[in-house]
């Protein structure tokens, strides 16, 4: 019997997975409620240009500042947004609040870009379009100046409408980043259709080059597969100039990482940056 009792224990969830379980449902209803009281803000990582030497935008990344629990990352609670229908009411908060942030900032040499996360569920929104198109109105940003970044998996997964809602962005002149190229397992011949405006290589890689010859050749044959295919390159993750250095010397466009800078209030970004974005301003 004891036995019998042993195993219907391991048949049963543990304290943890119930703990687990709980939190995942607590946190999922307090969501709303923490989007609507500001718990949930945007901070902005610098994207820096190699050629120019210039930050030339940043990218949006959700955070969340729970009063009890404390800071909570993005990978613990997006994925639950999005199995729970609330990742809409996310992404446009995230919209609205980086449209809004950088439409304060005026006088730029080039007007910057920001560049925000999409979901893969949210390809399959009906209103994606209307919600994009909504908040740039609404907040006087132009479609150039927004980058939307989607997963490569997200982007090898879509069907033809998801591919045709890209397709839409791009001809109004937002661009499209594959986010985390390379731990998907997209073709050639996908990536070719795919309306992309810029190649991002997952982080994993880029850290590697260091100390890793292979690494090294994957990362500089992408910077000139994705230059091929006239897009831009971005390298994630950057985090020491021996890496910087390899990546400048392959080609690379922008790079983005705690040695640049790391994800911070906009406060913060403007702060750091400003004077660089508006250096040659009249
Ligand atoms: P991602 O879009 O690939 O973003 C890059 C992640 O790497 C961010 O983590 C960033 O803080 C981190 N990172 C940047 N540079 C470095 C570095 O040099 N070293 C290290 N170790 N990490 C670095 P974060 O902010 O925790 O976001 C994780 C993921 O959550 C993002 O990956 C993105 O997929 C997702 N995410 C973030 N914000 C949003 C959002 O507003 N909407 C959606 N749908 N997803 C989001
Ligand atoms: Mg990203
Ligand atoms: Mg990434
Ligand atoms: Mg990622």
């Amino acid at each position: 019997e004891r036995a019998a009792e042993r195993g219907l224990r391991w048949h049963s969830y543990s304290s943890d997975e119930q703990d687990e379980a709980s939190w995942r449902m607590s946190l999922l209803g307090e969501l709303d409620g923490a989007i609507d009281s500001g718990q949930v803000w945007v901070a902005y990582q610098p994207k820096y240009d190699l050629k120019s030497g210039m930050v030339i935008g940043a990218e949006a990344l959700v955070r969340w500042l729970h009063p009890e629990r404390g800071a909570i990352r993005p990978d613990n609670f997006v994925p639950l947004a999005e199995e729970s229908g609330r990742i809409g009411k996310l992404t446009r908060h995230v919209l609205d609040t980086a449209l809004g942030d950088f439409a304060t900032i005026t006088s730029a040499v080039q007007r910057p870009v920001v560049a925000v996360n999409l979901s893969t569920t949210m390809l399959s929104a009906p209103n994606l379009v209307e919600m994009v198109c909504d908040a740039l109105w609404r907040n006087g940003v132009l479609p150039e100046q927004l980058v939307l970044e989607v997963t490569e998996s997200a982007a090898m997964t879509s069907d033809e409408n998801a591919l045709a809602v890209l397709e839409r962005f791009r001809s109004m002149g937002i661009g499209i980043s594959i986010d985390d190229y390379g731990t998907g397992q997209s073709t050639l011949n996908y990536l070719k259709r795919l309306p992309a405006t810029e190649l991002k290589i997952d982080q994993s890689f880029v850290r590697a080059i260091a100390d890793s010859r292979s690494d090294e050749i994957l990362v500089n044959s992408t910077i000139q597969l994705g230059h091929q295919l006239g897009m831009k390159v971005v390298a994630e993750g950057v985090e020491t100039t021996d890496v910087l250095e390899r990546l400048e010397a392959f080609g690379c466009d922008v790079v983005q990482g705690y040695l640049i800078g790391k994800p911070v209030p906009f406060n913060i970004f403007t702060r750091n940056y400003r004077p660089q974005i508006t250096e040659r301003a009249a």
